[in-house]
């Protein structure tokens, strides 16, 4: 579906009518499930994990959303699958800069990899620009950038970091999970590789794990297919079938999840025990630090009842956790910090929930 070039169509538009099949009589107006292993030799695609056309059919819904006519976009087994793909793309003891907070499954991998003499990890503040500017000269290969970064939601000037990086002969990588392409779309800030779980809000349904990378560069494209390819973290079909059933409807549940976001900030900001409200002002995810520190914010954990107590993020359904329960997250997020995934829900449900549960948890 590529309408009126001199009009591009809107995002909700490319959301509902991407990735269908060919219109013709009796065809089907929703993508096959292609359940095979292997192909009749002599077409483009000889064997189930270079390539399926359930996999193309969310890939080209998601380039379409991220970039234009020249964006690919593949898709991983998870979101960590697209990340491991992205960051094989470091030369050996190349060195990654990345931001002091980041999903915790990155900067494990990363560190793990920092053991083995496989990379060099450098942490940095990175919405202190001048500072990445000074540090880049020193041999950086990828910086990775978290934009709002998860769970501190701490945001950076990912246009001018870029242009910085690039000065440098860095590759830039966004993880853009947490603002999904509508929130906001990195290739056009320049950013060489922006990856997805897609676990989260474009799946939408707590249903599914699913990942992808996504580039306007073909060189880089290929790259990363080749070490899908290879590598072998390929989705399956169902999963994939699955994702893009639940992108269809990404615009109704983010404008929704958002202005409940938007509006539970502003009233937790009044909340006697709530010290402290981290929210972007845009996306839906907050967190907040619970007044009575770790005890009182498991105690809220414990006492929510229309939100669920769950690791996860970006479903229909609202959650929230206590982020120093998982023993990867680092010190420096604080112990009575509470990560917020707001849902489509009835906003005064959830808030009655949760003034509950936090009036409950200093007694
Ligand atoms: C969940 C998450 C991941 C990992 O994705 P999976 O699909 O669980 O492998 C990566 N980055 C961010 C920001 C996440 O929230």
């Amino acid at each position: 579906m590529t309408g009126d070039p001199s009009r591009p169509l809107a995002p909700a538009t490319r959301l509902v009518g991407s990735g269908r099949p060919p219109r013709s009589p009796g065809a089907s107006v929703s993508p096959e499930l292609a359940m095979t292993s292997t192909y009749v030799a002599g077409g483009d695609v000889n064997y189930a994990r270079v390539g399926n056309p359930t996999w193309s059919a969310f890939e080209t819904t998601l380039a379409a959303l991220e970039g234009d006519d020249s964006t690919r976009a593949l898709a991983f087994a998870s979101g960590m699958g697209a990340i491991s793909a992205t960051l094989s793309l470091l030369p050996h003891g190349g060195t990654v800069l990345a931001p002091r907070h980041f999903y915790n499954g990155t900067s494990g991998l990363l560190e793990t990899w920092v053991a083995s003499g496989r990379a060099r990890l450098v942490r940095i503040d990175l919405s202190d620009t001048s500072a990445v500017e000074r540090a880049l000269p020193d041999g950086v290969d990828v910086v990775w950038i978290e934009s709002p970064a998860n769970p501190t939601l701490e945001t950076c000037d990912v246009a001018a970091l870029t242009r910085c990086a690039h000065a440098a002969g860095a590759l830039v990588v966004e993880d853009n999970t947490f603002n999904t392409p509508l929130g906001r779309r990195p290739l056009d800030d320049g950013v060489d590789v922006v990856v997805h779980s897609v676990t989260k809000y474009l799946a939408g349904h707590s249903d599914v794990l699913l990942g992808a990378a996504v580039t306007n560069d073909s060189s880089l494209a290929e790259r990363l297919l080749t070490a899908r390819t290879l590598g072998g973290a390929i989705p399956g079909p169902s999963e994939t079938w699955l994702a893009l059933r639940g992108m269809r409807t990404l615009h109704l549940r983010w404008e929704r999840a958002c202005a409940n976001a938007a509006a539970l900030a502003a009233r937790l900001e009044q909340h006697p025990n709530v010290v402290r409200v981290r929210y972007p002002g845009t996306g839906a995810m907050i967190a907040v630090e619970v007044d009575g520190g770790q005890s009182a914010a498991s105690a809220v954990e414990d006492a929510v009842d229309v939100w669920l107590p769950a690791t996860s993020l970006g479903g229909v359904e609202s959650m929230l956790e206590r982020r120093r329960r998982h023993a990867l997250e680092p010190e420096s997020v604080p112990e009575n910090l509470l990560r917020l995934s707001v849902g489509v829900e009835d906003v005064d449900d959830l808030w009655r929930d949760l003034d509950a549960a936090l009036t409950g948890s200093s007694a």
